[in-house]
Parts: structure tokens; C-alpha cells; sequence
């Protein structure tokens, strides 16, 4: 039997967080990890010279408890920094891609969206702040800058973090400091320029965009490399119970009894878990996954026109195009492929296009491809291509994501010690997942 201080279930970016926080503290920690490899979502493979993340491309470190973290830890000692043109970002409109505009005045002439619209987002700080807490984040934009914003504007945003439909992501739970905004300034222009005010002489630091040399499962090795002898891989879960020491899990490769357990696992086995524990949870067990194709095409850089000198473009579903978006890989981050070739990362699939997955290998590569032909000038098929499937990508934060989040903490009520944390709490990004692995720590 091993005793220790906090048992982690499940050993993803949020499971790798906590353990690194809990040892912090001078805790002694147990991590059983189902499946032969760390890392959950997060996969980088060389495949033919090109690296490819399968799962997240980027780390966005812009919270400062989670770059102290990242520090403390000598995380961020071999990271690399995105390539600064990172910070131009492209919306497909009429087949061109149109960067987004840095300043209010050059959003004057970006022209994405019609004079109309743009007379209405002016309005902004005059329309009367909602009332339904479970507000879809396209009703919230439709009332606040008009429809035609709300739709070209927000729903590739939507489209791009949480592969999911507007009009049922909640508000709320997608864009929380926004829908706070308006709660406490009635308007996100007003909101805005308050906090702007308010921030004047605190000294922020600035965010970084970041991934590895050899891509973002580097960031898991490191973990791993720290966590190595408390960790145990194929370790599939048979048992839990309570008893009067705190919690016992029984799994193949260990047996494992502590005060404190942390589940760090997609949604849908927690519940399983947690049946196992006596507490049946039907809404976590439901909580919606939305599925995701990633096609990786590597191109010679001589047949592709754009000059790809941003981050990617996002792409509004009223553009009649089937990819959600299109990553430049090889030009946000060096050695993504052999100089002579380009790497693109395009997603279809997602909440709104569901039969995506189902689609064959060569028709997902075909429509990647002549996607990729239209908006960027490739001129040449694709000399490298990969095809990624995710049944269950990413969790959406839909109607009755309220209830599911009042199920959990019922359940952590009944179970101290107990804590239920992943990507469908807190937020999707992996700076969230560690954000709420960090948090976990209990005295
Ligand atoms: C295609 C794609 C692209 C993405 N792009 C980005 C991006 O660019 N930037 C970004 O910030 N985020 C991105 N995300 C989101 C981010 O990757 C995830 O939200 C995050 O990795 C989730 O981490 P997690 O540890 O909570 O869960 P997971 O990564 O799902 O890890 C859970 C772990 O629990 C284990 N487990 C499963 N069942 C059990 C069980 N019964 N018992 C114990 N353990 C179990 C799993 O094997 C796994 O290791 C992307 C996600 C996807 C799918």
C-alpha cells in the first residue's frame, strides 16, 4: 500500500500541474495514469521531418500565478517564444485573408463586416445589460454589438478555442471576464477602458505565446522527468472507496490510500470514477465533447503564395468553407518542418459539423488541401499529409454546464478531500488546465 499525501488520477496537463504543486508544498503525491503514456491531449509526433501536434499547438502564459508556476518549476527555461508576427491573426472573408485590425481606427476600414455593423458595435455602451444568466455567447454579442459582429467576429473565436456553435456556448461559462464586464460597467467598451485605467501603474508583465523544440509534449516530459518516481503508467482504476484514513484506489500497478484525491480525467470517466466511489454524477457523465479533425498538409514553401506571416486564420461558417481554421505551423515556431517545405494545421469538424469525423482519410485531406488552395495560393498538392481524429476534443460549455458545476461541488461537499478538475471546469485552454491543477493544493 502507498500512503501519501494526495492521490492524482489521471496524468494530463491538469493532473501533471497539480502533482508539481502539491510537491511544492512538500506534499507526498501518487499519480495513476490509465493509459501507457503522459500527457492526455497533448501530442507532438515527428512524422517524414515534420512535427506535429496532433492536440494544442501553443501555450499562452498571460496569468501570472501560472508563469510564476511555470517558472518556479524551470519550465519555461527551454520554451520558445512564438514568431512576433504570431500576433497577426487572419479572418478569411471572400476568400482573402484580412488581418484584424490593432486599433479602433484601422477597424474602420476592416471590411469583414458592413459600414452598418460598424455603426452598431458604436453603440455598444448605450444597450441595456442582460438579465439570463444562461445567455449563448451569440445572443450575448448579438445584443451587445449587433448580429453581423457577433457573427463574423465572435463565432470564428468560438470556433477556434472551443470547436463549438455560439448559439448554444454559454457566456457566462466561455467568456467570463467579459460577461463580468457588463455586469459591473453595463458595457465591455466602458468595462474596458476602466480596467485600462485602473491597470495604470501596476506593473504587468507580458504574456507569452510558447511551445518546444520538439513541440508541446516537451513541456510533459519535463513534468514527467520531476514526478517520474511517483508516477505510475497503465494503471487503469478497478477500485475506490473511503475509508476512515481517506481515500483507497486500487488499480493493476498499485494500491494507493491518502486524504486528498484528485481527478484530473476527461469528464465522462470521472463520472465512471466517481460511480465507483458511490456518487453517481449524470451530468458530468453527459457533459458534451465536441469532435475535431486536425489534417496536417506539408507543402513546398515555393508553391504557397501567402507569405503566412501571422498566427492562422480563423474562418466564419458563413464563409461556405468546411475548415473551422489554418494554423501556419512551420512559421510560428522553428524545425515544424524541413526548410524547403511549409507545415498548415487545419481543423474541420467540430459542435457545427459533426459528420466531419466520419469522413475518410482522402476527402479530409482533400478539402484541407483545395481549402488551402483557395485562401493561401497553393499551387502544388501537398507532399506530407496526416489525418488526426477526436472523438471527444473539447468539453462545450453549453446549456446546463451551470447545473453540472453545482453536481460537482455537491459532490466534493459529500467527499472532503475529494476535488474534480479537467478542461470542463474552469476553462478549455491548457493555461487553465494548469491554473486549476495549481489551485488543488490543500494544507
Ligand atoms: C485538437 C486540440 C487542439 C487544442 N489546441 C489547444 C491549443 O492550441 N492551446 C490550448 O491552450 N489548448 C488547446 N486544446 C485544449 C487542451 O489541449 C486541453 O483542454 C487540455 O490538454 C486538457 O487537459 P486535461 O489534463 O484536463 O485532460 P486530458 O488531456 O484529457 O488528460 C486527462 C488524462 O486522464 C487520463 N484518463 C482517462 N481516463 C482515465 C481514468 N478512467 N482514470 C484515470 N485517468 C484517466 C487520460 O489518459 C489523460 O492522460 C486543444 C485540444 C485539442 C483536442
Amino acid at each position: 500500500m502507498h500512503r501519501a499525501d494526495v492521490i492524482i488520477i489521471g496524468a494530463g496537463i491538469t493532473g501533471l500541474s497539480a502533482a508539481l504543486a502539491w510537491r511544492a508544498k512538500g506534499k507526498k503525491v501518487i499519480i495513476l495514469e490509465p493509459s501507457e503514456q503522459a500527457g492526455g491531449s497533448i501530442r507532438s509526433v515527428k512524422d517524414h521531418q515534420f512535427l506535429c501536434e496532433l492536440g494544442p499547438n501553443t501555450l499562452m502564459v498571460s496569468k501570472p500565478e501560472v508563469r510564476e508556476f511555470l517558472e518556479s518549476e524551470q519550465l519555461l527555461d527551454h520554451a520558445l517564444d512564438a514568431a512576433p508576427h504570431a500576433k497577426r491573426r487572419f479572418l478569411v472573408h471572400k476568400d482573402r485573408l484580412v488581418p484584424l485590425p490593432k486599433s479602433p481606427v484601422s477597424a474602420l476600414t476592416f471590411p469583414v463586416i458592413s459600414t452598418t455593423a460598424k455603426l452598431r458595435m458604436l453603440a455598444e455602451p448605450f444597450m441595456r445589460s442582460g438579465v439570463n444568466r444562461d445567455e449563448s455567447v451569440a445572443s450575448f454579442f448579438k445584443r451587445r454589438i449587433g448580429p453581423e459582429a457577433a457573427r463574423e467576429l465572435v463565432g470564428p473565436f468560438i470556433s477556434g478555442v472551443y470547436a463549438g456553435d455560439p448559439e448554444k456556448m454559454l457566456a457566462r461559462f466561455c467568456m467570463p471576464s467579459l460577461y463580468q464586464m457588463e455586469r459591473e460597467h453595463g458595457s465591455l467598451c466602458l468595462g474596458a477602458l476602466k480596467r485600462k485605467k485602473g491597470g495604470k501603474g501596476v506593473p504587468r508583465r507580458a504574456s507569452r505565446l510558447v511551445s518546444w523544440e520538439n513541440g508541446i509534449s516537451q513541456l510533459v516530459e519535463e513534468m514527467v522527468e520531476k514526478v517520474f518516481d511517483d508516477m505510475r503508467l497503465s494503471a487503469p482504476i478497478t477500485s475506490i472507496q473511503r475509508e476512515l484514513m481517506g481515500f483507497v484506489v486500487r488499480s493493476p500497478a498499485a494500491i494507493c490510500e491518502a486524504p486528498n484525491l484528485v481527478m484530473a480525467a476527461p469528464a465522462y470517466e470521472s463520472a465512471q470514477m466517481l460511480n465507483k466511489l458511490g456518487q453517481p454524477s449524470p451530468l458530468l457523465a453527459n457533459c458534451h465533447y465536441a469532435p475535431m479533425v486536425v489534417v496536417h498538409l506539408g507543402v513546398d514553401v515555393e508553391a504557397v503564395r501567402h507569405p503566412m506571416n501571422g498566427f492562422g486564420a480563423l474562418i466564419s461558417r458563413t464563409q461556405g468553407l468546411r475548415s473551422l481554421g489554418i494554423l501556419f505551423s512551420s512559421t510560428l515556431f522553428p524545425g515544424r518542418s524541413p526548410a524547403s517545405h511549409t507545415l498548415l494545421t487545419v481543423f474541420i469538424g467540430g459542435a457545427t459539423d459533426p459528420r466531419a469525423l466520419a469522413m475518410e482519410d482522402e476527402e479530409l485531406v482533400r478539402i484541407a488541401a483545395s481549402e488551402c488552395a483557395r485562401l493561401l495560393g497553393m499551387t502544388a498538392p501537398p507532399v506530407f499529409r496526416r489525418v488526426t481524429r477526436w472523438e471527444k476534443a473539447i468539453p462545450q460549455y453549453e446549456q446546463g454546464h451551470g447545473e453540472m458545476i453545482a453536481e460537482i461541488e455537491e459532490t466534493e461537499k459529500m467527499q472532503p478531500g475529494l476535488q474534480v478538475l479537467g478542461s470542463f471546469r474552469g476553462g478549455v485552454s491548457l493555461q487553465d488546465c494548469i491554473l486549476s491543477g495549481i489551485g488543488s493544493v490543500r494544507d
